[in-house]
């Protein structure tokens, strides 16, 4: 902190832009993260604590703030939360001696923020009048700007000002209203890049300079017009799965939140009003990952088709739901069709995408990274919100579609409103071989080896994908890619032999090839790590060992050639690898599965494979137990708990298969029961399906076209609450609750490839 006198400079007018922002957040509840202990006493008390909160919505300074709203903005204690970030620019953020945070500035980037400071962890009230203030000098006189701006999207600013600081200390001070919705999680920047003056001036580049900013201070000046928060989005009471169910399926309403005298439940005809059923509502439990109580209603006997929906005596309601035959054939083409929007390389026509049509994206060569060398990695799906290319995630997403198809061919059209429609092979396949096209590709035609992913340096702003064109770079060989790649294409041999023996026999060739890459090159234990400058996903792992099982398993399935079960036993001889999960760095769960259900496979060997998998299984089947919801995934929920759980499903429906139970089953429907309406939050988690589903996705084209593409599962509840807007709306949320609806939310509700594909293979076994 440093103390001087200053002359008192305002800035010029502000810009409040009026473009809306999708805020749907609330002050929330004041109940902590529930402890593991399932304490009743504990339990009593934050189900208070969390209904006296809910009854006060008054907007307070106390609420929205007082005193300085940001922490440590004088820089006594560090840079506390304050961040660095370039694009293009160079910079070093330090506290110097004086107390001042100091930007050493080396190059300035092409953009206003090439080189950016920012802070996050405050919010902005609609209606409310606040004031910025801060000191600041420089050791070149230079244009920059500050900005409190929307954290995500398209980063647009509620307040700004453009200030020229030089030698002497500055004191600016702003005041500004906030006339767009509640922002929980704005942030508070300073751009220091090639900002819009420099550029008016015709000036590129600046020398090496440094800029000091210090007692930083954000306060409410005014409350008086504050707006209240918006309520928060009510689950219903009565959860069901809100696409539906099969006539035989096995159905369990949950219920919360219900007092005593309400022990039955009616299931109500839409169309009729009739009560067609009539149960009980019974085994009170205790879920401590939602923080309340929950009860379960079995109406599995009802199998007429229909739409309904379940009341109890009480009043409380369900959204409604369907029973039939064919109650998920749209769900599973949607939920496929996603994988179509995710196309890379190729236009996307009005006439297939509708709304979402959009020209060919990133159809230009990549440069394999420190080299010179050019090669066309065109085609593939974009992973997630962002438009990567990661052939480790990849080659999950398209393991699970193969063997969905594999599994249940019939489950599969040739009529899903794809341009491959209709040509004979199904739909499912078609899309398979558009993301193996793109693997051949990554596979360096001299060693075998497989580039592990192709994307920019760093991830895309929030533009349609053909307006990302930086550079491509595809990152170096790494065994992981190679052994999942070897693994998918022995898979792809495998499931096209009957429909296409030519690209079958590409497809082993391609398998062969990157395998003796693998007998080549020894065990990797640094794993993957992105090189140079590249941020974007890293997908890095610790070991190789499960995707070279993966890739043994496959060969060995696919070709009956006993090496390859020689080189398990000799893998399993060196340690065995873990089978206990089916992502996009654990393949164990797959290679596991894959060998326990090969014919003719070594007895002995399957024996100790199988009480490895079993346990995985036992250890699933606990966590559902746990788990109010009846999902596997209890107590502290992951990034992607949604993909957790739907692969917890494939688990239980591979176990079936190796040791026949009828356990499994419902297992397997109550994780697809959670993904679609059946959990805490009363989401159905899949973009336009059922009641209550997200519609402010993180990902690019949504956001870009303010309208979600149908068919994407989000990632669901993280208690560990890792983006800035989670952190804000979440922070005092139990654990299986933990989620929001906005597109800033990355943590929570972005989308990708490989969260879809084990949905997939979920709901074409229920199908
Ligand atoms: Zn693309």
């Amino acid at each position: 902190m440093r103390k001087k006198f200053y002359a008192l400079i305002l800035t010029s007018a502000l810009a409040i832009s009026m473009m809306a922002c999708g805020g749907n957040s609330g002050a929330g509840t004041t109940s902590d993260v529930p402890s593991e202990s399932d304490s009743e006493a504990h339990l009593v008390e934050e189900l208070a604590t969390i209904s006296t909160t809910e009854a006060s919505t008054e907007a307070t300074t106390e609420e929205y703030g007082t005193g300085n709203m940001i922490k440590g903005g004088d820089f006594s204690d560090g840079l506390g939360e304050w961040v660095s970030y370039v694009n293009g620019g160079a910079c070093e953020l330090l506290v110097n001696d004086q107390g001042e945070m100091q930007v050493d500035i080396e190059k300035i980037g092409s953009v206003e923020h090439g080189v950016q400071i920012y802070y996050d962890g405050f919010s902005l009230r609609k209606g409310g009048i606040y004031n910025i203030s801060f000191d600041i000098h420089s050791t070149l006189e230079r244009p920059l700007e500050w900005r409190c701006q929307l954290n995500g999207g398209d980063y647009h600013a509620y307040a700004k000002g453009v200030i020229s600081p030089n030698s002497e200390v500055m004191h600016i001070s702003q005041e500004f209203s906030m006339e767009e919705d509640t922002d929980p999680a704005p942030r508070l920047c300073f751009n220091m890049g090639l900002v819009a003056d420099l550029k008016d001036q015709g000036i590129t580049e600046l020398p090496p300079h440094s800029i000091m900013i210090d007692n930083v201070e954000l306060v409410v000046v005014d409350a008086t017009n504050m707006i209240k928060d918006p309520e928060p989005v009510k689950a219903p009471l009565v959860k069901v799965n809100q696409v539906g169910y099969t006539p035989e399926a096995t159905k369990t309403a949950i219920f919360s939140k219900l007092d005593a005298a309400d022990n039955r439940f009616m299931v109500k005809d839409k169309a009729t009003g009739d009560t067609v059923f009539v149960g009980d509502i019974k085994d009170e439990t205790v879920c401590n990952d939602c923080v309340e109580h929950v009860f379960y209603g079995d109406f599995t006997e009802l199998k007429t088709p229909g739409t309904y929906t379940v009341m109890t005596i009480g009043g409380a309601e369900s959204y409604e739901f369907t029973i039939a035959e064919d109650v998920y054939d749209e769900s599973l083409n949607a939920i496929t069709k996603m994988l179509y929007y995710q196309r890379c390389g190729m236009e996307l026509t009005s006439e297939y995408a509708g709304d979402f049509a959009h020209p060919a994206c990133h159809k230009e060569e990549g440069t394999v990274f420190g080299t010179d060398k050019k090669l066309d990695v065109s085609g593939g799906w974009h992973d997630a919100g962002d438009y990567g290319k990661y052939v480790v995630a990849g080659a999950k997403a398209v393991a699970d579609i193969m063997l969905a198809y594999e599994k249940r061919p019939d489950a599969f059209s040739d009529a899903s409103g794809i341009p491959e429609s209709g040509n004979g092979m199904a739909d499912i396949l078609d899309e398979a071989k558009y993301e193996l096209d793109w693997m051949l590709k990554m596979q360096d035609s001299e060693t075998g080896g497989v580039y592990h992913k192709v994307s920019g340096e760093l991830f895309p702003e929030t533009v349609m994908p053909q307006d990302e064109t930086a550079e491509l770079i595809i990152c170096p060989i790494s065994t992981t890619a190679t052994g999942d790649f070897a693994a998918v294409m022995a898979m792809a041999a495998r499931v096209f032999k009957d429909v296409d023996a030519t690209y079958s026999a590409t497809c082993l060739d391609a398998a062969k090839k990157a395998y003796d890459y693998l007998k080549k090159n020894g065990y990797d234990t640094a794993g993957f790590s992105n090189p140079g400058n590249v941020v974007t996903g890293q997908y890095g792992d610790s070991t190789d060992k499960d995707e070279r099982f993966f890739a043994m398993a496959e060969l060995y399935k696919t070709t009956g050639d006993t090496s390859y079960q020689d080189d398990i036993k000799a893998l399993y001889d060196d340690g065995k690898p873990q089978v206990n999960a089916l992502g996009w760095a654990g393949v164990g769960g797959y290679a596991a599965y894959e060998y326990l259900t090969t014919e003719g496979a070594d007895e002995g060997l399957k024996g100790q494979i199988k009480e490895e998998y079993m346990k995985a299984i036992d250890e699933n089947i606990e966590s559902s137990g746990k788990s109010g919801y009846l999902c596997a995934v209890t107590t502290k929920y992951p990034w992607g708990s949604n993909m957790t759980v739907a692969n917890a499903g494939m688990m239980f429906l591979f176990a079936d298969e190796i040791e026949a139970d009828e356990k499994y089953g419902k297992l397997a429907q109550a994780q697809l029961d959670y993904l679609l309406g059946v959990n805490g939050t009363g989401y159905c988690f899949v973009t336009g399906m059922g009641t209550q589903y997200p519609e402010n996705p993180h990902h690019r084209p949504s956001q870009v076209l303010g309208k979600a593409v149908p068919g994407m599962l989000v990632g669901g509840p993280n208690s560990a609450l890792e983006d800035p807007y989670a952190k804000a709306v979440l922070a005092n949320k139990p654990s299986a609750l933990c989620y929001a609806d906005n597109n800033q939310s990355y943590s929570c509700n972005e989308i990708t490839i490989y969260w879809n594909s084990p949905l997939i293979y979920l709901m074409a076994m229920e199908k």
